[in-house]
């Protein structure tokens, strides 16, 4: 989306970065600019993906009374399930938070959960392993997909978002489901070509590329 997009009159914005389906991501100098320009708005940046490969904003929320930075323990911790996440921001936007929390649910998160999420930040060697495992695995499948003919975005998440230069994309997506390989297929428009695939492990990508030549194979004696 181009960043001009951002600098139109707004009651607030929400910008997820990398983004998900489409795995673009916005540099900390274009971000920057979004803030700056949107000065008399809220900028919630929500980083669910940004431990894979991306730079994080964090670093920033002293500069700007406007930003809010929210991130998740259920993507690069592998803690989905216990619904912990973060936000850093000003202390005038934290207060505010606090102040909605503190009237609606002050017990937000279990103090079992609270103590695995302390848990995951105190393993950092773990963090790390998983994350770069991920990275490792995405960045070994990306050659293997565009030699079979696929057009991949730049991804900076722990999935791709792929197109296939000949073959529709909601074919595929049922090709692959009778082989019980699940991806996301987004009926819309302008994304209604592309397939999200996760990372797995380096077996489960192998297993994907297996399924995909067999199908573009099947597919192209068809035609
Ligand atoms: C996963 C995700 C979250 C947070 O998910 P929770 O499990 O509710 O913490 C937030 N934003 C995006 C874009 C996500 O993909």
């Amino acid at each position: 989306m181009p960043l001009n997009s951002f600098c139109i009159e707004n009651g607030g914005i929400v910008i997820t970065n990398p983004n998900a389906p489409t795995t673009k991501y916005i540099s900390i100098k274009s971000l920057k600019r979004i803030v700056e320009y949107n000065i008399e708005s809220v900028v919630i940046i929500d980083e669910a993906y940004i431990d894979f490969g991306g730079e994080s904003l964090i670093g920033f929320v002293n500069n700007y009374p406007n930003l809010l930075i929210i991130q998740t323990l259920s993507k690069s911790r592998s803690l989905a399930g216990l619904r912990v996440g973060f936000a850093f921001g000003h202390k005038d936007l934290i207060e505010g938070l606090n102040r909605i929390k503190n009237s609606i649910n002050s017990y937000t998160i279990d103090s079992i959960a609270l103590a695995g999420a302390k848990a995951s930040f105190e393993d950092e060697t773990y963090f790390q392993s998983v994350r770069l495992k991920i990275m490792d695995t995405r960045e070994k499948t990306v050659p293997l997909l565009r030699e079979l003919k696929f057009i991949i975005l730049e991804s900076k998440a722990n999935f791709l978002f792929v197109s296939h230069t000949k073959i529709n994309a909601k074919i595929i997506f049922n090709k692959l489901r009778k082989y019980g390989i699940l991806v996301r297929y987004f009926d819309k428009p302008r994304i209604n070509n592309f397939l999200r695939i996760s990372i797995g492990t380096n077996e489960e990508m192998k297993m994907l590329i297996k399924r995909l030549e067999q199908i573009i194979l099947e597919m192209e004696t068809e035609i």
